[in-house]
């Protein structure tokens, strides 16, 4: 396939929803139905990753982080057979690099749990007992430290990161069934707040309504799209009738497979087509659509960034089209 070497290359962590993301993906690959995400003053100075997966095996404890070691399937010919988020083992290396790192793991089968520091180079600096239950605890302290210019520019933006962040948050809380989800925020000495929940509910509707409220996922309805070669697109958008989002920041998530994805043209169909389509009462409003594309096998190509996010849909004309052609009769004004 010859992608193995370029996906190989390339920085990881690129900001904070990233860094946050990269620890979400190695829970859920540790097979967690629970995960916690504790950030403090918006993650810039503590990102904490609670979950109850596996838990990390003595074995791995010197090489979770050095560059390109990973535990799970390696000597994969197809990238789309894989059945985990990581492959590449660079995201703990990275975020060694990148600021200060600590894992607290117990295995199922482990006797208690241990505590275990990482210095810059990943390299393990020291193990000590402490209790815990079954999973895995990362915690990344004070994020770019050791990129000066770079942790300026975090610190005066911290807060646009941090919406970054939640976004990137959000689409692992509406996708993720079956797994709770709960982040919170802790700033200077105010109360914890909640800032993204979800139950371990089985189904996308319900994490709708836990992580947008009832208000939102009430204005929604279905959508099933059969598209070109034996593709689907599934989920949720927007009533034609109703005006849900005002002032809300976007609520345009867009899936492969299950996977978040940045899908900008995809975005691009469901506001223009909701522009073109509003009554005058929901003119103003911006439309809400939560799609899970199921694409086949050999229909796309993941991985063609660092993060993951950018794919190559091979029908993705076809696709978009069938797509706004669904969203037109769904929201033209003589349907409601
Ligand atoms: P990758 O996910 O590509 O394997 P990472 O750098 O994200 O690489 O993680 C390196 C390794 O650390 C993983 O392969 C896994 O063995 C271990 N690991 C990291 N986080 C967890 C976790 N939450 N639970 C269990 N194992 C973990
Ligand atoms: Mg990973």
């Amino acid at each position: 396939r010859g992608s193995v070497h370029r996906i190989c290359s390339g920085q990881v962590i690129l900001d904070l929803g990233t860094a946050v993301k990269e620890l979400v993906e190695n829970s859920l690959d540790a097979g967690a139905t629970n995960i916690e995400v504790r950030l403090k003053e918006y993650g810039s100075e503590l990102i904490e990753v609670a979950d109850n997966g596996c838990g990390i095996r003595p074995d791995n404890y010197q090489a979770l982080t050095l560059k390109y070691h990973t535990s799970k399937l390696r000597c994969f010919t197809d990238l789309q057979e894989l059945s985990t988020f990581g492959f590449r083992g660079e995201a703990l290396s990275s975020l060694c690099a990148l600021a200060d790192v600590s894992v607290v793991t117990r295995t199922t089968d482990g006797a208690a749990g241990v505590r275990l520091t990482y210095d810059h180079a990943g390299k393990l600096m020291g193990t000590a007992a402490t209790a815990r239950a079954p999973g895995t605890t990362v915690a990344v302290r004070e994020l770019f430290k050791h990129l000066p210019v770079r942790f300026k520019e975090f610190r005066r933006n911290v807060k646009r990161e941090y919406a970054k962040l939640l976004a990137v948050l959000q689409a692992y809380a509406l996708i993720a069934t079956s797994v709770r989800i709960i982040c919170t925020n802790h700033v200077g000495r105010a109360a914890r707040t909640t800032v993204v929940s979800t139950q371990g509910s089985p189904t996308l509707r319900e994490n709708i309504v836990t992580v947008f409220g009832s208000r939102v996922a009430d204005g929604l309805e279905p959508l099933i799209v059969e598209g070109p070669s034996g593709a689907t697109i599934s989920g949720y958008v927007s009533k034609a009738t109703a005006g849900s989002s005002k002032s809300a920041g976007d609520r345009l998530f867009f899936f492969l497979n299950g996977r978040p994805i940045d899908l900008p043209k995809g975005s691009r169909v469901v506001t223009d087509t909701y522009r073109s389509l509003s009554s005058a009462a929901t003119a103003h409003c911006r439309p809400v659509a939560i799609l899970d594309l199921q694409l086949p096998r050999h229909s796309y190509d993941i991985n063609v960034t660092p993060d993951k996010r950018k794919t190559f849909l091979h029908h993705e004309d076809e696709l978009l089209n069938a797509l706004q052609k669904a969203l037109q009769e769904l929201w033209e004004p003589s349907r409601s």
